[in-house]
């Protein structure tokens, strides 16, 4: 369906925001524009995406942080990131954690739950809506994920 992603992406964080506790010592910071800005997206398909690049980033998070949202039109496309200031990942990495079953060591030796396909399946979520996903992160400073989607054209938003 079309959809706003500025309100869905908001009503995904509301979400979060209830069920955030204490101890977590994270915080959820928006940065995002007014918006409409509308995509064509399969919403329960795409909640599972943000679901999954949310509970990651407060996941690795031990120490709590700014888990951050960011969006911004890019000519045709719809740019999203999702900041934590976690454990991070080696910078030989940031490909890898979108394999399926792949986590990385620092994941495994913290005994922390997962079976690490969540990248793997946010990756086929969002390539199916013809859009790209990647990672940035620096090993013990945080870790940033970003997806672009395309964005609908004035014709099509009329529909
Ligand atoms: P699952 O999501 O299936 O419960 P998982 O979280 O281990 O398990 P993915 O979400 O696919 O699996 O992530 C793969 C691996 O990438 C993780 O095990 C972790 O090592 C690393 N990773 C993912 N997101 C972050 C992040 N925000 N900060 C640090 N490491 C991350
Ligand atoms: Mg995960």
């Amino acid at each position: 369906v079309r959809v706003d992603f500025i309100t869905f992406m908001n009503q995904v964080i509301d979400r979060f925001e209830m069920n955030l506790d204490e101890e977590s010592n994270i915080t959820l910071e928006r940065q995002l524009p007014e918006g409409p800005f509308f995509v064509w997206i399969d919403r329960d398909k795409m909640t599972q995406v943000l679901d999954n690049i949310i509970s990651n980033a407060i996941k690795y998070s031990p120490g709590g942080g700014i888990v951050g949202f960011k969006a911004a039109k890019l000519r045709q496309q719809l740019m999203v990131s999702i900041s934590d200031q976690g454990i991070g990942i080696d910078y030989d990495k940031t490909d890898k954690i979108f394999e399926r079953f792949y986590r990385t060591d620092k994941a495994r030796t913290r005994k922390l739950g997962g079976t690490g396909l969540g990248l793997a399946i946010s990756k086929e979520i969002v390539e199916a809506h013809y859009g790209r996903i990647w990672a940035e992160s620096e090993l013990g400073k945080g870790t940033t994920i970003h997806f672009a989607l395309p964005l609908m054209n004035a014709k099509r938003r009329d529909k």
